[in-house]
């Protein structure tokens, strides 16, 4: 569904985080913690989206009820879209519709592949052991280029996650290898299937020409797209600015996530992101509608119970 139509219903507004991870991917936190950390900094509605991974969602949906804070089940998922990777964002997915079980399977297993050709790379460049390295910081969950990052931080052979991105993990670098991930109608037919969002991630991040954006969004579309992620905690404050334009223009819904990774923060913290700009329609309008229209029927029932009794 598209979102036409003026937002006539008023909304409650609540403080939203739909893009987070746990140590489940490549997140420091356990999703509890992860969970309690969002409800202390005033999150009231958090979605855990592991990269290619769902594993997380049913410890952080117990400490979510335990909290009273609204989870919302996502997942990242990783796409190679025109010879580069993209990030899918599915919000409200069904963690047991079998072909977005099996479609991430697959992205699992070239993820572990992929691990220990890197290894294999930084071998070549006489860094002995960072497969192994990587795996051990992993703690049995995927194996991510977060983890060589730390890895090459920690023995000493970068100064910074972000150098060892810059000096050897990213593309054209000596321990790039190139995914071999999802094809973006894949990502959002999985996400769909059991009546999800599908949300293109942070998506500045990918430095897209005007031209090769618009066919992203137009491709995206066709597949049954339907929001942008407007505000990212890894956006400057322009391309969000820029994105929320985009999406209003366009007739996108428009979504807001921090991609927090763990208190030692790679780029925001929980709760800190701003409001999305005036004009978009929010990814969660048909939630908070339908939600409202629950509530009142609650609250309509327990009146006439009170009143019958
Ligand atoms: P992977 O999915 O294994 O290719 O790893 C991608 C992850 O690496 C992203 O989700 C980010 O968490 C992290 N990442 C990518 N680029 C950078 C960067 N320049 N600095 C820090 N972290 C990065
Ligand atoms: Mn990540
Ligand atoms: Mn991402
Ligand atoms: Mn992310």
């Amino acid at each position: 569904m598209s979102p036409t139509g003026a937002n006539s219903v008023s909304l409650p507004s609540r403080r939203y985080d739909l893009h987070t991870h746990s140590l489940r991917s490549d997140g420091t936190l356990a999703p509890a913690d992860l969970v309690a950390r969002a409800h202390a900094a005033g999150v009231e509605v958090l979605a855990l989206t592991d990269h290619d991974v769902t594993d997380g969602l049913a410890e952080a949906r117990a400490a979510a009820d335990r909290l009273g804070i609204t989870l919302i089940a996502g997942v990242e998922i990783s796409v190679s879209w025109q010879g580069q990777t993209l990030h899918i964002v599915g919000l409200n997915i069904d963690v047991a519709d079998a072909s977005l079980q099996s479609g991430l399977a697959r992205l699992r297993e070239f993820r572990q592949w992929r691990a220990e050709e890197i290894g294999r790379r930084l071998a070549k460049k006489r860094i002995e052991g960072a497969y192994e390295g990587a795996r051990r910081l992993a703690k049995g969950t995927i194996v991510s280029r977060t983890h060589f990052a730390r890895f090459l931080t920690e023995q000493g052979y970068v100064r910074s996650p972000q150098h060892a991105f810059k000096q050897l993990l990213s593309s054209g670098k000596p321990g790039h290898v190139s995914g071999q991930w999802a094809t973006l109608e894949e990502a959002v037919r999985w996400i769909r299937a059991g009546g999800g969002q599908a949300v293109i991630a942070h998506p500045a991040r990918y430095k897209l020409s005007s031209g090769k954006l618009q066919r992203l969004l137009g491709e995206f579309r066709e597949c049954g797209g339907e929001a942008i992620e407007v505000i990212s905690g890894s956006h400057a404050p322009e391309a969000n600015q820029h994105f929320a334009r985009l999406a209003t223009e366009q007739n996108f819904f428009a979504s807001a996530g921090s991609d927090y990774h763990g208190p030692e923060k790679t780029w925001m913290d929980l709760g800190k992101l701003p409001a999305l700009p005036q004009g978009c329609i929010p990814v969660w309008r048909d939630w908070e509608m339908k939600r409202t229209l629950k509530l009142n029927t609650s609250v309509n029932q327990q009146r006439l119970s009170v009143g019958a009794g």
